[in-house]
Protein backbone atom coordinates (compact mmCIF):
# COMPACT_ATOMS: atom_id res chain seq x y z
CA UNK A 1 0.00 0.00 0.00
CA UNK A 2 1.66 3.43 -1.02
CA UNK A 3 2.16 5.67 1.91
CA UNK A 4 -0.19 8.79 2.62
CA UNK A 5 -0.96 11.77 4.35
CA UNK A 6 -4.38 11.62 6.25
CA UNK A 7 -5.79 15.35 6.54
CA UNK A 8 -8.40 15.82 9.14
CA UNK A 9 -10.40 18.90 8.55
CA UNK A 10 -12.72 19.92 11.32
CA UNK A 11 -15.80 22.00 10.10
CA UNK A 12 -17.58 20.98 6.59
CA UNK A 13 -18.98 24.65 5.41
CA UNK A 14 -17.67 26.06 2.41
CA UNK A 15 -14.01 26.73 3.56
CA UNK A 16 -13.47 23.23 5.17
CA UNK A 17 -14.91 21.48 1.93
CA UNK A 18 -12.91 23.67 0.02
CA UNK A 19 -9.74 21.78 1.62
CA UNK A 20 -10.96 18.50 1.39
CA UNK A 21 -11.49 19.33 -2.42
CA UNK A 22 -7.92 20.23 -3.09
CA UNK A 23 -6.07 18.02 -0.48
CA UNK A 24 -8.55 14.62 -1.86
CA UNK A 25 -7.36 15.56 -5.12
CA UNK A 26 -3.65 15.23 -4.12
CA UNK A 27 -4.60 11.99 -3.22
CA UNK A 28 -4.57 12.49 0.78
CA UNK A 29 -7.27 10.59 2.82
CA UNK A 30 -9.50 13.03 3.98
CA UNK A 31 -11.52 12.45 7.12
CA UNK A 32 -14.14 15.52 7.47
CA UNK A 33 -15.48 16.00 10.80
CA UNK A 34 -18.48 18.66 11.10
CA UNK A 35 -20.37 19.67 14.22
CA UNK A 36 -24.04 19.43 12.08
CA UNK A 37 -25.54 16.45 10.81
CA UNK A 38 -25.64 18.11 7.18
CA UNK A 39 -22.65 19.81 5.63
CA UNK A 40 -22.61 23.30 4.54
CA UNK A 41 -22.34 25.31 7.51
CA UNK A 42 -23.67 28.52 6.59
CA UNK A 43 -23.77 27.83 2.50
CA UNK A 44 -27.02 25.67 4.01
CA UNK A 45 -28.06 27.85 7.79
CA UNK A 46 -27.37 30.84 6.81
CA UNK A 47 -27.74 31.68 3.20
CA UNK A 48 -31.46 33.37 2.89
CA UNK A 49 -34.35 30.54 2.63
CA UNK A 50 -35.36 31.88 -0.94
CA UNK A 51 -32.10 31.69 -2.47
CA UNK A 52 -32.76 27.80 -3.73
CA UNK A 53 -30.30 28.00 -7.17
CA UNK A 54 -27.57 29.17 -4.90
CA UNK A 55 -27.73 26.78 -2.03
CA UNK A 56 -28.51 24.10 -4.65
CA UNK A 57 -25.45 24.55 -6.88
CA UNK A 58 -23.33 24.58 -4.00
CA UNK A 59 -24.95 21.30 -2.41
CA UNK A 60 -24.00 20.01 -5.43
CA UNK A 61 -20.49 20.95 -5.38
CA UNK A 62 -19.87 19.51 -1.87
CA UNK A 63 -21.86 16.09 -2.82
CA UNK A 64 -19.53 15.53 -5.79
CA UNK A 65 -16.24 16.17 -2.87
CA UNK A 66 -17.99 14.20 0.20
CA UNK A 67 -18.21 11.51 -2.44
CA UNK A 68 -14.97 10.81 -3.31
CA UNK A 69 -13.37 7.25 -1.76
CA UNK A 70 -10.80 9.25 -0.60
CA UNK A 71 -12.45 11.76 1.27
CA UNK A 72 -14.51 10.42 5.04
CA UNK A 73 -17.65 12.48 6.18
CA UNK A 74 -18.66 12.37 9.89
CA UNK A 75 -21.06 15.02 11.04
CA UNK A 76 -22.66 15.03 14.23
CA UNK A 77 -19.14 15.42 15.89
CA UNK A 78 -17.94 18.58 17.53
CA UNK A 79 -14.46 19.26 18.99
CA UNK A 80 -13.32 21.03 21.22
CA UNK A 81 -13.15 21.41 25.07
CA UNK A 82 -16.30 19.31 26.79
CA UNK A 83 -17.33 18.07 23.58
CA UNK A 84 -16.99 14.75 21.76
CA UNK A 85 -13.11 15.06 20.71
CA UNK A 86 -10.55 17.49 21.71
CA UNK A 87 -7.43 19.28 20.02
CA UNK A 88 -5.08 17.32 21.79
CA UNK A 89 -6.94 13.97 21.10
CA UNK A 90 -7.37 14.56 17.73
CA UNK A 91 -3.48 15.40 17.57
CA UNK A 92 -2.30 12.39 19.29
CA UNK A 93 -4.02 10.10 16.64
CA UNK A 94 -1.30 11.77 14.42
CA UNK A 95 -2.59 13.04 11.44
CA UNK A 96 -0.43 14.99 9.03
CA UNK A 97 -2.48 17.96 9.14
CA UNK A 98 -5.55 19.26 11.34
CA UNK A 99 -7.57 21.82 9.47
CA UNK A 100 -9.57 24.07 11.52
CA UNK A 101 -12.61 25.67 9.78
CA UNK A 102 -15.03 25.67 12.36
CA UNK A 103 -16.74 29.01 11.35
CA UNK A 104 -17.61 31.81 13.73
CA UNK A 105 -19.79 30.14 15.86
CA UNK A 106 -19.67 32.49 18.80
CA UNK A 107 -21.82 36.00 19.16
CA UNK A 108 -19.98 39.35 19.13
CA UNK A 109 -21.75 41.68 21.79
CA UNK A 110 -21.05 45.44 21.85
CA UNK A 111 -21.43 44.96 25.58
CA UNK A 112 -24.58 47.80 25.99
CA UNK A 113 -26.46 47.87 29.24
CA UNK A 114 -29.77 46.22 29.24
CA UNK A 115 -28.47 43.76 26.41
CA UNK A 116 -30.01 40.76 28.41
CA UNK A 117 -33.72 41.91 28.31
CA UNK A 118 -36.06 39.33 26.93
CA UNK A 119 -36.64 40.66 23.17
CA UNK A 120 -32.94 40.95 22.77
CA UNK A 121 -31.07 38.19 20.27
CA UNK A 122 -28.40 37.97 18.00
CA UNK A 123 -28.43 37.98 14.44
CA UNK A 124 -26.78 34.48 13.96
CA UNK A 125 -29.35 32.72 16.39
CA UNK A 126 -31.93 34.44 14.47
CA UNK A 127 -30.19 33.10 10.59
CA UNK A 128 -30.14 29.71 11.97
CA UNK A 129 -33.37 29.59 13.42
CA UNK A 130 -35.12 30.55 10.17
CA UNK A 131 -32.68 28.59 8.34
CA UNK A 132 -34.16 25.40 10.79
CA UNK A 133 -30.72 24.43 12.21
CA UNK A 134 -31.38 21.71 14.98
CA UNK A 135 -31.27 23.35 18.53
CA UNK A 136 -32.67 26.90 17.06
CA UNK A 137 -35.23 25.93 14.60
CA UNK A 138 -38.23 24.97 17.79
CA UNK A 139 -37.09 28.38 19.81
CA UNK A 140 -40.18 30.81 19.28
CA UNK A 141 -37.91 33.68 18.50
CA UNK A 142 -40.61 36.29 19.28
CA UNK A 143 -40.20 39.69 18.06
CA UNK A 144 -42.71 42.48 18.68
CA UNK A 145 -44.28 45.26 15.81
CA UNK A 146 -41.10 47.61 15.92
CA UNK A 147 -37.80 46.11 15.59
CA UNK A 148 -34.00 48.07 16.09
CA UNK A 149 -31.46 45.86 13.91
CA UNK A 150 -27.81 47.03 15.11
CA UNK A 151 -25.45 46.84 12.26
CA UNK A 152 -25.48 47.76 8.36
CA UNK A 153 -24.16 44.46 6.68
CA UNK A 154 -25.28 41.78 4.34
CA UNK A 155 -26.46 39.69 7.90
CA UNK A 156 -28.86 43.18 8.85
CA UNK A 157 -29.94 42.66 5.37
CA UNK A 158 -31.27 39.38 6.05
CA UNK A 159 -32.55 39.97 9.22
CA UNK A 160 -34.42 42.57 7.75
CA UNK A 161 -35.76 40.02 5.33
CA UNK A 162 -36.69 38.03 7.54
CA UNK A 163 -38.87 40.54 9.59
CA UNK A 164 -40.74 42.09 6.58
CA UNK A 165 -41.51 39.25 4.93
CA UNK A 166 -41.78 36.32 7.34
CA UNK A 167 -42.60 38.16 11.05
CA UNK A 168 -44.33 41.30 9.16
CA UNK A 169 -43.44 43.24 11.46
CA UNK A 170 -44.90 47.01 11.38
CA UNK A 171 -41.62 48.68 11.85
CA UNK A 172 -37.84 47.80 11.06
CA UNK A 173 -35.19 50.50 12.49
CA UNK A 174 -31.86 49.91 11.18
CA UNK A 175 -29.39 51.42 13.75
CA UNK A 176 -25.85 52.72 12.39
CA UNK A 177 -22.71 53.79 14.74
CA UNK A 178 -21.26 55.32 11.52
CA UNK A 179 -23.17 57.15 8.20
CA UNK A 180 -24.47 55.78 5.44
CA UNK A 181 -21.56 56.86 3.82
CA UNK A 182 -19.80 53.42 5.68
CA UNK A 183 -22.54 51.01 4.74
CA UNK A 184 -21.42 47.44 4.73
CA UNK A 185 -24.23 45.71 2.53
CA UNK A 186 -23.56 44.61 -1.05
CA UNK A 187 -26.17 46.39 -3.20
CA UNK A 188 -27.36 43.61 -4.59
CA UNK A 189 -28.16 42.17 -1.47
CA UNK A 190 -30.24 45.18 -0.42
CA UNK A 191 -32.69 44.39 -3.44
CA UNK A 192 -34.05 41.98 -1.24
CA UNK A 193 -35.50 44.96 1.49
CA UNK A 194 -35.34 47.92 -0.84
CA UNK A 195 -39.49 48.24 -1.31
CA UNK A 196 -39.54 48.34 2.31
CA UNK A 197 -37.46 51.51 2.56
CA UNK A 198 -39.03 54.68 3.57
CA UNK A 199 -37.43 56.92 1.36
CA UNK A 200 -38.77 59.99 2.63
CA UNK A 201 -37.47 59.52 6.37
CA UNK A 202 -34.47 58.47 4.72
CA UNK A 203 -33.70 62.16 2.83
CA UNK A 204 -34.48 64.10 6.21
CA UNK A 205 -32.33 61.51 8.39
CA UNK A 206 -29.49 62.29 5.96
CA UNK A 207 -30.27 65.65 6.09
CA UNK A 208 -30.02 65.70 9.92
CA UNK A 209 -26.36 63.82 9.98
CA UNK A 210 -25.13 65.99 6.79
CA UNK A 211 -23.48 68.54 8.71
CA UNK A 212 -21.53 65.60 10.41
CA UNK A 213 -20.96 63.90 7.60
CA UNK A 214 -19.74 67.59 5.72
CA UNK A 215 -16.98 67.55 8.34
CA UNK A 216 -14.84 64.16 7.33
CA UNK A 217 -15.07 65.73 3.64
CA UNK A 218 -18.52 63.79 2.86
CA UNK A 219 -21.34 64.67 0.53
CA UNK A 220 -24.72 63.53 2.31
CA UNK A 221 -26.72 64.82 -1.10
CA UNK A 222 -24.12 62.50 -3.04
CA UNK A 223 -24.19 59.37 -0.52
CA UNK A 224 -28.18 59.70 -0.87
CA UNK A 225 -28.25 59.88 -4.60
CA UNK A 226 -25.58 56.88 -4.52
CA UNK A 227 -28.09 54.71 -1.91
CA UNK A 228 -31.29 55.52 -4.38
CA UNK A 229 -29.22 54.22 -7.04
CA UNK A 230 -28.71 51.12 -5.33
CA UNK A 231 -32.62 50.38 -4.69
CA UNK A 232 -33.15 49.22 -8.10
CA UNK A 233 -34.72 45.46 -8.90
CA UNK A 234 -36.16 45.87 -5.39
CA UNK A 235 -38.25 42.49 -4.90
CA UNK A 236 -42.04 42.68 -4.32
CA UNK A 237 -43.06 43.84 -1.04
CA UNK A 238 -44.44 40.63 0.84
CA UNK A 239 -46.06 42.82 3.69
CA UNK A 240 -46.71 46.58 5.10
CA UNK A 241 -43.36 46.44 6.78
CA UNK A 242 -41.44 50.31 6.88
CA UNK A 243 -37.77 50.54 7.06
CA UNK A 244 -36.37 53.34 8.76
CA UNK A 245 -32.62 54.42 8.92
CA UNK A 246 -31.00 55.97 11.95
CA UNK A 247 -26.73 57.25 11.50
CA UNK A 248 -24.28 58.33 13.69
CA UNK A 249 -26.38 56.60 16.82
CA UNK A 250 -24.30 54.35 19.29
CA UNK A 251 -26.47 51.55 21.12
CA UNK A 252 -25.43 52.91 24.94
CA UNK A 253 -28.25 51.22 26.87
CA UNK A 254 -31.46 48.60 26.32
CA UNK A 255 -34.56 50.10 27.92
CA UNK A 256 -36.36 47.71 29.66
CA UNK A 257 -40.20 47.71 31.60
CA UNK A 258 -40.40 46.07 35.47
CA UNK A 259 -40.74 42.79 33.64
CA UNK A 260 -37.58 43.35 31.50
CA UNK A 261 -39.05 43.52 28.54
CA UNK A 262 -37.60 46.12 25.66
CA UNK A 263 -38.91 48.90 25.52
CA UNK A 264 -36.66 50.76 23.23
CA UNK A 265 -32.83 51.73 22.83
CA UNK A 266 -30.73 54.72 24.25
CA UNK A 267 -28.43 55.91 21.46
CA UNK A 268 -26.04 58.52 21.91
CA UNK A 269 -24.82 61.09 19.09
CA UNK A 270 -21.48 60.29 17.49
CA UNK A 271 -19.03 61.86 14.67
CA UNK A 272 -16.89 60.66 12.28
CA UNK A 273 -12.89 60.92 12.67
CA UNK A 274 -11.01 59.79 9.81
CA UNK A 275 -8.24 56.48 10.23
CA UNK A 276 -6.31 56.45 7.57
CA UNK A 277 -8.15 55.19 5.18
CA UNK A 278 -11.03 54.07 7.71
CA UNK A 279 -13.72 56.03 9.80
CA UNK A 280 -14.59 55.65 13.22
CA UNK A 281 -17.50 56.95 14.99
CA UNK A 282 -16.57 59.30 18.84
CA UNK A 283 -19.39 59.64 21.05
CA UNK A 284 -20.63 63.10 21.61
CA UNK A 285 -22.47 62.49 25.15
CA UNK A 286 -25.89 63.42 23.97
CA UNK A 287 -28.40 61.02 23.71
CA UNK A 288 -31.40 60.10 22.17
CA UNK A 289 -34.54 57.04 22.72
CA UNK A 290 -35.38 55.25 20.00
CA UNK A 291 -38.88 53.37 21.06
CA UNK A 292 -38.90 49.73 20.44
CA UNK A 293 -40.14 46.18 21.36
CA UNK A 294 -37.13 44.33 20.31
CA UNK A 295 -33.51 44.48 18.97
CA UNK A 296 -31.59 42.25 17.11
CA UNK A 297 -27.54 42.94 17.06
CA UNK A 298 -25.93 42.08 13.91
CA UNK A 299 -22.36 43.54 14.55
CA UNK A 300 -20.79 40.03 13.46
CA UNK A 301 -19.13 37.21 15.03
CA UNK A 302 -16.67 35.62 17.06
CA UNK A 303 -14.74 31.64 17.55
CA UNK A 304 -15.92 29.48 19.28
CA UNK A 305 -13.06 29.85 22.34
CA UNK A 306 -14.18 26.51 23.45
CA UNK A 307 -12.57 24.70 20.44
CA UNK A 308 -9.81 24.50 22.47
CA UNK A 309 -7.40 26.41 19.64
CA UNK A 310 -5.00 29.53 21.13
CA UNK A 311 -7.62 32.32 21.40
CA UNK A 312 -7.29 36.08 22.25
CA UNK A 313 -10.38 38.50 21.73
CA UNK A 314 -12.85 36.89 19.96
CA UNK A 315 -10.04 35.29 17.10
CA UNK A 316 -7.73 32.34 16.91
CA UNK A 317 -4.19 33.70 16.69
CA UNK A 318 -2.18 33.04 14.43
CA UNK A 319 1.99 33.15 13.34
CA UNK A 320 2.51 36.95 14.02
CA UNK A 321 5.65 36.13 12.28
CA UNK A 322 5.62 36.86 8.28
CA UNK A 323 7.02 34.30 5.52
CA UNK A 324 7.97 35.45 1.86
CA UNK A 325 5.43 32.90 0.79
CA UNK A 326 2.31 33.11 -1.24
CA UNK A 327 0.37 32.97 -0.22
CA UNK A 328 1.75 33.36 3.81
CA UNK A 329 1.92 30.78 5.44
CA UNK A 330 1.90 32.22 8.75
CA UNK A 331 -1.43 33.58 8.05
CA UNK A 332 -2.98 30.59 8.81
CA UNK A 333 -0.56 28.44 10.97
CA UNK A 334 -2.29 28.49 14.68
CA UNK A 335 0.14 30.18 16.90
CA UNK A 336 0.61 29.36 21.16
CA UNK A 337 1.68 32.65 22.45
CA UNK A 338 2.94 31.33 25.58
CA UNK A 339 5.79 29.35 24.20
CA UNK A 340 6.12 31.61 21.23
CA UNK A 341 5.87 29.19 18.82
CA UNK A 342 3.21 27.60 15.70
CA UNK A 343 1.35 24.51 16.63
CA UNK A 344 2.49 22.31 13.79
CA UNK A 345 0.57 20.77 11.67
CA UNK A 346 -2.72 23.01 13.09
CA UNK A 347 -3.96 25.46 10.66
CA UNK A 348 -6.82 27.42 9.96
CA UNK A 349 -9.35 29.05 7.33
CA UNK A 350 -12.38 30.68 6.52
CA UNK A 351 -14.54 32.36 9.50
CA UNK A 352 -12.50 30.58 11.97
CA UNK A 353 -9.58 32.48 10.87
CA UNK A 354 -11.32 35.73 9.82
CA UNK A 355 -14.91 35.83 11.73
CA UNK A 356 -17.55 37.36 9.43
CA UNK A 357 -15.12 38.19 6.53
CA UNK A 358 -16.97 37.46 3.16
CA UNK A 359 -19.07 35.43 1.10
CA UNK A 360 -18.97 31.96 0.13
CA UNK A 361 -16.25 32.50 -2.61
CA UNK A 362 -13.93 34.20 -0.23
CA UNK A 363 -14.31 31.12 2.07
CA UNK A 364 -13.95 29.15 -0.81
CA UNK A 365 -10.55 30.69 -1.81
CA UNK A 366 -9.50 31.12 1.89
CA UNK A 367 -10.15 27.23 1.91
CA UNK A 368 -7.68 27.82 -1.30
CA UNK A 369 -5.04 29.10 0.17
CA UNK A 370 -4.72 27.25 3.29
CA UNK A 371 -4.66 23.70 1.37
CA UNK A 372 -1.80 25.80 -0.64
CA UNK A 373 -0.03 26.23 2.85
CA UNK A 374 -0.57 22.45 3.82
CA UNK A 375 0.88 21.38 0.70
CA UNK A 376 3.69 23.14 1.54
CA UNK A 377 3.71 21.90 5.09
CA UNK A 378 3.64 18.35 4.18
CA UNK A 379 6.25 18.78 1.63
CA UNK A 380 8.81 19.83 3.80
CA UNK A 381 7.86 18.78 7.68
CA UNK A 382 6.09 15.54 7.71
CA UNK A 383 6.58 11.97 5.97
CA UNK A 384 3.50 10.33 4.82
CA UNK A 385 2.16 7.32 6.85
CA UNK A 386 2.24 3.81 5.99
CA UNK A 387 -1.03 2.97 7.85
CA UNK A 388 -3.04 5.66 6.71
CA UNK A 389 -5.92 3.81 6.49
CA UNK A 390 -5.56 1.92 10.16
CA UNK A 391 -4.94 5.96 11.69
CA UNK A 392 -8.28 6.84 10.15
CA UNK A 393 -9.89 3.70 11.64
CA UNK A 394 -8.76 4.55 15.01
CA UNK A 395 -9.63 7.99 14.58
CA UNK A 396 -13.17 6.56 13.85
CA UNK A 397 -13.22 4.38 16.17
CA UNK A 398 -12.59 6.95 18.59
CA UNK A 399 -15.23 8.84 17.63
CA UNK A 400 -17.92 6.13 17.45
CA UNK A 401 -17.34 5.53 21.06
CA UNK A 402 -17.99 9.22 22.25
CA UNK A 403 -20.78 9.79 19.38
CA UNK A 404 -23.09 6.75 18.89
CA UNK A 405 -24.88 8.31 16.05
CA UNK A 406 -22.21 9.21 13.72
CA UNK A 407 -23.52 10.26 10.66
CA UNK A 408 -21.36 9.90 7.21
CA UNK A 409 -22.18 10.80 3.27
CA UNK A 410 -23.99 7.40 3.14
CA UNK A 411 -26.72 8.33 5.55
CA UNK A 412 -27.03 11.99 4.21
CA UNK A 413 -28.24 10.64 1.26
CA UNK A 414 -30.94 8.72 2.58
CA UNK A 415 -32.15 11.97 4.37
CA UNK A 416 -31.97 14.19 1.33
CA UNK A 417 -34.25 11.85 -0.62
CA UNK A 418 -36.42 11.77 2.42
CA UNK A 419 -36.52 15.61 2.63
CA UNK A 420 -36.62 15.92 -1.40
CA UNK A 421 -39.65 13.50 -1.19
CA UNK A 422 -41.37 15.36 1.89
CA UNK A 423 -41.00 18.35 -0.13
CA UNK A 424 -42.37 17.05 -3.20
CA UNK A 425 -45.21 15.70 -0.80
CA UNK A 426 -46.16 19.44 0.99
CA UNK A 427 -45.62 21.02 -3.03
CA UNK A 428 -42.91 23.09 -1.47
CA UNK A 429 -39.59 24.29 -3.18
CA UNK A 430 -37.59 22.65 0.23
CA UNK A 431 -38.63 20.43 3.04
CA UNK A 432 -35.87 20.18 5.92
CA UNK A 433 -36.15 18.41 9.01
CA UNK A 434 -35.77 20.80 11.93
CA UNK A 435 -34.51 19.13 14.11
CA UNK A 436 -31.73 16.33 14.86
CA UNK A 437 -34.01 13.60 16.25
CA UNK A 438 -35.75 13.67 13.11
CA UNK A 439 -32.86 13.32 11.13
CA UNK A 440 -31.71 10.31 13.10
CA UNK A 441 -35.04 8.94 13.57
CA UNK A 442 -34.91 8.58 9.45
CA UNK A 443 -31.35 7.51 8.91
CA UNK A 444 -31.96 4.84 11.99
CA UNK A 445 -35.25 3.25 10.05
CA UNK A 446 -32.80 2.90 6.75
CA UNK A 447 -29.99 1.33 8.57
CA UNK A 448 -32.76 -1.03 10.55
CA UNK A 449 -33.62 -2.51 6.60
CA UNK A 450 -36.59 -0.04 5.56
CA UNK A 451 -34.36 1.47 2.60
CA UNK A 452 -35.10 4.39 1.01
CA UNK A 453 -34.23 4.83 -2.91
CA UNK A 454 -30.75 6.42 -2.56
CA UNK A 455 -30.86 9.04 -5.30
CA UNK A 456 -30.12 12.60 -5.09
C1 LIG B 1 -26.81 35.45 7.58
C2 LIG B 1 -25.80 35.10 6.56
C3 LIG B 1 -26.19 35.11 5.23
C4 LIG B 1 -25.27 34.83 4.24
N1 LIG B 1 -25.68 34.86 2.95
C5 LIG B 1 -24.79 34.63 1.96
C6 LIG B 1 -25.20 34.65 0.60
O1 LIG B 1 -26.37 34.89 0.29
N2 LIG B 1 -24.27 34.39 -0.35
C7 LIG B 1 -22.97 34.09 -0.04
O2 LIG B 1 -22.16 33.84 -0.93
N3 LIG B 1 -22.54 34.06 1.25
C8 LIG B 1 -23.43 34.33 2.25
N4 LIG B 1 -23.01 34.31 3.56
C9 LIG B 1 -21.59 34.10 3.87
C10 LIG B 1 -21.19 32.61 3.88
O3 LIG B 1 -22.20 31.85 4.46
C11 LIG B 1 -19.85 32.45 4.58
O4 LIG B 1 -18.90 33.20 3.85
C12 LIG B 1 -19.33 31.03 4.64
O5 LIG B 1 -20.34 30.12 4.98
C13 LIG B 1 -18.18 30.89 5.65
O6 LIG B 1 -17.67 29.59 5.52
P1 LIG B 1 -16.84 28.81 6.65
O7 LIG B 1 -16.61 27.45 6.10
O8 LIG B 1 -15.67 29.60 7.05
O9 LIG B 1 -17.78 28.74 7.94
P2 LIG B 1 -19.23 28.12 8.16
O10 LIG B 1 -20.04 28.20 6.93
O11 LIG B 1 -19.75 28.76 9.38
O12 LIG B 1 -18.96 26.57 8.45
C14 LIG B 1 -18.45 26.13 9.67
C15 LIG B 1 -18.71 24.63 9.82
O13 LIG B 1 -18.00 24.18 11.00
C16 LIG B 1 -18.82 23.33 11.77
N5 LIG B 1 -18.38 23.45 13.16
C17 LIG B 1 -18.48 24.53 13.96
N6 LIG B 1 -17.93 24.29 15.16
C18 LIG B 1 -17.47 23.01 15.13
C19 LIG B 1 -16.80 22.18 16.08
N7 LIG B 1 -16.47 22.63 17.30
N8 LIG B 1 -16.49 20.90 15.72
C20 LIG B 1 -16.83 20.44 14.47
N9 LIG B 1 -17.45 21.20 13.53
C21 LIG B 1 -17.76 22.48 13.85
C22 LIG B 1 -20.23 23.82 11.53
O14 LIG B 1 -21.15 22.75 11.72
C23 LIG B 1 -20.18 24.26 10.06
O15 LIG B 1 -20.54 23.20 9.20
C24 LIG B 1 -23.92 34.55 4.58
C25 LIG B 1 -23.54 34.52 5.93
C26 LIG B 1 -24.47 34.79 6.92
C27 LIG B 1 -24.06 34.78 8.36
Amino acid sequence: MSAKHVIVVVGAGPAGLSVANLMSKQGHEVVVLNRDIKFGGLAEYGIFPNKHRLRGGLRKGYWEILTRPNVHYLGNVMVGNGYHLTVEELRALEPSALVFSTGAQGTKTIGVEGDTAKGVYHAKDCVYHFNLLPGFSASPFEMGQRVAVIGIGDVMVDIAHWLSSRKRVAEVHVVVRRGPAERKYNPKEIRAVCSYIDQESLGRELARVAARMEAVGQSAEKVLDDMKAEFTKCESPESQTRMYFHFLSSPKRVLADAQNHVTGLELEDTRLEVKGADTAAVGLKTTYALPCDSVVFAVGDRVDEKVGLPYKGGVFITNPNRTQNDPDDSLFQAYDEASGSVLPGIFLCGWARKASEGLVGVAKRDGEWCSEVVARYLATAVPPSEDAAQKRKRLEALLASRQPDLVRADDLMVLSEMEKQEGQRRDIEEFKFPANEEMLAVIRKNKAGAKVPASR
